[in-house]
């Protein structure tokens, strides 16, 4: 029998329990490429796998983890053969199929990305699906026309993984950022990611008016509820908010006043079934753009064994931007 180390999820009478186990390679899933995993990361929605706070997995046994990056080992696909440098982004991997927080993974090809020539495995997981959550985000705001000479843009969340890279592609491309946090704490962090102004997120999360003043031309949300709602009612005539997330919770409680009285747009942000062509321009841009000190700011590196330590911290606030795990 052929084994390899990785986190194991099951069901339990209350809720999951996830473990460290030497998993059968027989018991992979179907796919036409395997990969030698060297990363992966830890991004919010593997926090509520592993603790179960949320129902993630939808098959039992689960590999958690819905990033990696490695090297292809086996290929029958044409696009991929061994030695090339792969990663590999949501497409419900460690939710429906066996994910990244394992030595090895058996995908399908199509979900493949090629690593940029110009990112190492572990810049690609520091990214992860948060960064690249995050270049999408930017990427929709830019597709409706919004630009930095249209007046600043809030990020919430921001001291977190998606709105970490946020801050710093906002600022590369040229925007006034005002970042919206709960710890006053990381102010320095977020000043030398790129961030002009922060604020406290308690102004953002308490139920608000259906309109407020106008501050701010643009929004990338990490958060949803009424953090969403407020900043929808403190956009600018014409401006738009980019939705990505739900750190506060899944609802919208707020009115369609800002979108019929000033014209304001929502606009969804998905990262696990984002189309190909669009998947790849954003792992260009962000290859091209992301400031790599930047980067290396934003991250902590742990080894394999301690995955589910930050697994559990990071559904409790305690982590601040991204985490990489060197699972080789
Ligand atoms: P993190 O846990 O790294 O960051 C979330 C941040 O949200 C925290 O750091 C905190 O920021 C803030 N926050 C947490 N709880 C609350 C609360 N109760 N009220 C207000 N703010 C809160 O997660 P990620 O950055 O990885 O992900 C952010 C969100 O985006 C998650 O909801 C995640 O599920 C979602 N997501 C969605 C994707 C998509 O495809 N649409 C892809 C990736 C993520 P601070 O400390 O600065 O206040």
């Amino acid at each position: 029998m052929s084994t390899f180390r990785a986190v194991r999820i099951d069901k339990a009478d209350k809720g999951v329990t996830a473990a460290f186990v030497d998993f059968d390679e027989a018991e992979l899933m179907d796919g036409d490429v395997d990969v030698a995993i060297t990363h992966t990361t830890v991004n919010y929605k593997d926090g509520l796998n592993v603790t179960g706070k949320a129902p993630i997995a939808r098959r039992f046994p689960m590999i958690p983890g819905i990033d990696f990056a490695g090297v292809v080992e086996r290929s029958t696909a044409p696009a991929f053969k061994p030695g090339d440098g792969v990663l590999l982004t949501g497409y419900g991997v460690g939710e429906g199929h066996l994910g990244g927080f394992a030595q090895k993974a058996r995908v399908k090809s199509d979900w493949l990305v090629p690593l940029p020539q110009d990112l190492s495995p572990a810049e690609a997981m520091a990214i992860g699906t948060a960064g690249f959550t995050a270049m999408l985000s930017v990427l929709a705001l830019e597709r409706f026309g919004m630009n930095p000479d249209m007046g600043p843009v809030v990020v919430t969340g921001a001291a977190g993984g998606v709105g970490s890279i946020a801050i710093a592609l906002l600022h590369k491309a040229g925007w006034r950022v005002i970042a919206s946090t709960g710890r006053p704490q990381e102010a320095d962090y977020l000043k030398a990611l790129g961030a002009d102004e922060i604020i406290d997120r308690a102004e953002l999360s308490s139920p608000g008016k259906p309109l407020a003043k106008p501050r701010w031309a643009a929004g990338v949300d990490t958060v949803g509820s009424h953090t969403l709602a407020n900043v929808l009612a403190a956009i600018q005539p014409h401006g738009a908010v980019a939705a990505c997330g739900n750190a506060q919770g899944l609802d919208l409680p707020g009115s369609v006043a800002p979108f019929i009285l000033r014209g304001v747009a929502l606009l969804g942000v998905d990262s696990v079934q984002c189309p190909m062509p669009l998947r790849l321009s954003a792992w260009r841009r962000l290859a091209d753009d992301l400031d790599r000190g930047k980067l290396a700011s934003l991250t902590t590196h742990a080894p394999f064994e301690r995955v589910l330590d930050v697994a559990r911290d990071i559904v409790e606030g305690k982590v601040r931007g991204r985490v990489v795990i060197d699972v080789a």
